[in-house]
């Protein structure tokens, strides 16, 4: 992993690299992007909103994007909504918080339960809450953004970031998808989730092993893959090693607050 000044291509810091159940110290999903000024966070999963304030304050966000909504892909949402209203803040700007089609009424029926602390709008006096089309492009900033539905339980959605050349493809959840094949191809970097142990076998199919990581890699022709959301049961060796045997391109296994930089 290397450092890189702000101006050129993509940051990315990794705000959570656990799968759904955090692995002890480390947070669930949540990627910190920044594209020539532009910060926009791709997922805030379980105690990932812990991991934002290591490195930027809440208020220095220029759009949140969710994936999906499961909770280790969204939950800190409402610690962020607190940070936003009760914290320090030098300006009272909204932030563009873009949800997956459905993901508004869900989210409203969740914070519906603190009611009674917030008589108004819980989100509306921070946020602006919408969902994004899935099949448009999402401009935020510096940054274009595009996605992919991917192949899990619930209605979830790749994306890919480009910054003039540079590009960032994260898949959050999936098990084997042509679609996210198609997302991914030759983007600079593959953020790819790793969630299943070798030889475990799911009844529905909602996730990849780092094998199938490397194979989707390997198709996609992807210039280097981050291997994250994985579990505490395995090694970053272990990992690396099942994908290194599918994939011959640059590799690595993320973890909590590591910055990765796209020039390319
Ligand atoms: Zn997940
Ligand atoms: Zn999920």
């Amino acid at each position: 992993m290397t450092e890189a000044s702000d101006a050129e291509g993509l940051r990315i810091t990794v705000l959570g690299s656990s799968n759904a159940i955090p692995r002890p110290g480390r947070a669930c999903s949540g990627y910190l992007i920044e594209a020539e000024g532009t910060a926009l966070v791709a997922d805030l999963g379980t105690g990932a909103l812990a991991n934002l304030f290591r490195v930027r304050a809440a208020e220095d966000v220029d759009a949140i994007v969710i994936s999906h909504m499961h909770a280790d892909h969204f939950i800190d949402l409402v610690p962020l909504r607190y940070a936003l209203k009760y914290g320090p803040r030098t300006n009272a700007r909204k932030i563009p918080l873009w949800l997956p089609p459905g993901g508004e009424a869900m989210l409203r029926r969740l914070v519906g339960a603190f009611a009674r602390e917030s008589p108004h709008d819980f989100l509306g006096e921070v946020f602006e809450v919408a969902e994004y089309a899935p099949s448009g492009t999402l401009s935020i900033g510096a940054a274009q953004l595009r996605f992919a539905p991917t192949v899990h339980y619930i209605p979830t959605f790749a994306l890919r970031c480009t910054c003039g050349t540079s590009s960032v493809t994260y898949t959050a959840d999936t098990a084997p998808s042509e679609d996210v094949l198609a997302l991914a191809r030759d983007t600079g970097l593959f953020m790819c989730e790793a969630t299943l142990l070798p030889g475990e076998r799911e009844t529905t199919r909602g996730h990849l092993s780092a094998e199938e990581a490397g194979i989707l890699s390997e198709r996609a022709g992807v210039r280097r893959l981050a291997l994250t959301h994985y579990p505490v049961e395995t090694t970053p060796e272990e990992l690396l090693s099942a994908a290194a045997s599918r994939y011959s391109g640059e590799l690595c296994v993320v973890d909590d607050v590591d910055v990765l930089v796209v020039e390319d």
